[in-house]
């Protein structure tokens, strides 16, 4: 039978998003050009849906990696199926191919998306129904030269932000507290700084650096030590009063299990290329929040359709408030590939109105940076 919502076409770009601003962090450093995928699937009736993969090479996976698992792997999952039959489709994805999350994630939105537009629903309807439509922005201080991030601060401080992480552990421990004293004494009394060490220290003497760093009253502490370093970053968290956020110890579900009941971290912050999709993404926010843990809606570099599907995620996801940081196709990216870009002021992102993500993809933006196509 073939239906409306028929997968009838399927194609993966790859492509190179082109960067406004160098960042570092405790991980790695990203300057001048990222590259990512973009997936486009068509139904029977027309209708498109549209999925994005953002991995980065220090922190998840590949994006050549990334492409060929959805060209060559999932493809064959995909045509002829109904996008509404996205929870089997994803259950055979997760046997087809081990791994590579980030193309399960773009499948998963892309399916979504597909679904709401034909339904006529919004994908935080088909998740549960909206919580809540705007998400306080966090925005990251991360760029090498601190001059260029101050003025980033003011820029943002007069967009209503009121949340900022500062990325540490790239530096000496003397240099970072000199960026933080900076940093406060900008802010004003209802501005809150959070602190990211993207696995950027060492276990040994890493209780006195996180207790310097308390003198700024920082909301939460995120991943001080490496991912696999869960009985350290345990100790960290019992030793300071801070809350600690694990973001590179928790991909999966199971490992989610694992924080909860070791509870090694506070809060956890989730990502949708992280845990490879929505349905991953939820099952980690549901542990935790039975638990009792709060949860962040992070990101990685993702253009307008990542991040569309993280708005929605976030909005259907109660225990996911602690902010999110919508906003690397505004500030970070070189190019806009969505004719409404993603909403953002009042210090907040906004959840976008129309069935599916709700966006328009301006395809002639994304021609400007694809450099292969498979169909
Ligand atoms: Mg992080």
């Amino acid at each position: 039978m073939i239906y409306a919502d028929t997968i009838r076409a399927l194609d993966v770009r790859f492509v190179r998003w082109p960067l406004k601003m160098k960042r570092r962090h405790g991980v790695g450093d990203v300057e001048k050009v990222l590259p990512g995928v973009v997936l486009r699937l068509e139904a029977e009736d027309g209708s498109v849906g549209w999925g994005e993969a953002a991995p980065w090479a220090v922190f998840s996976g590949t994006a050549e990696a990334n492409a060929a698992a959805i060209d060559v792997y999932l493809r064959p999952l995909l045509i002829g199926r109904r996008a509404s039959e996205v929870a089997r489709i994803m259950d055979e994805a997760a046997h087809a191919i081990v791994g590579h999350g980030e193309a399960k994630a773009a499948v998963e939105m892309a399916l979504y998306d597909l679904w709401g537009r034909i339904a006529g629903v919004p994908v935080a309807a088909l998740l549960g129904g909206v919580f809540r439509d705007r998400i306080p922005l966090s925005v990251s201080i991360a760029n090498p030269d601190f001059e260029a991030d101050l003025l980033f601060l003011e820029e943002r401080l007069a967009d209503g932000v009121r949340l900022f992480k500062v990325k540490t552990g790239f530096l000496t421990h003397r240099e970072d507290l000199v960026r933080l004293e900076a940093l406060k004494t900008r802010l004003p009394d209802d501005a809150e700084i959070r602190i990211d060490y993207n696995q950027g220290l060492e276990p040994y003497g890493a209780v006195a650096k996180l207790r310097d760093m308390e003198r700024f009253a920082p909301g939460f502490i995120e991943q001080p030590v490496k991912r696999d370093q869960r009985d350290a970053m345990g100790d960290l968290a019992r030793a300071i009063d801070t809350p600690i956020l694990a973001d590179e110890s928790v991909f999966s579900p199971a490992e989610a299990i694992d924080l909860v009941s070791r509870r090694y971290a506070d809060a956890v912050s989730i990502k949708l290329m992280k845990a490879g999709g929505f349905t991953a993404a939820r099952t980690i926010a549901a542990i935790a929040g039975a638990a009792g843990m709060p949860a962040y809606g992070g990101t990685m570099y993702e253009a307008g359709i990542a991040l569309a599907a993280g708005i929605h995620l976030v909005a259907a996801t109660p225990n996911i408030c602690l902010g999110a940081e919508f906003y690397t196709s505004r500030y970070v990216l070189g190019v806009e590939i969505l004719r409404e870009p993603i909403r953002l002021d009042d210090g907040a992102s906004h959840l976008p109105a129309g069935s599916g993500f709700g966006i328009e993809v301006d395809e002639e933006a994304l021609a400007s940076v694809t450099v292969d196509r498979r169909t």
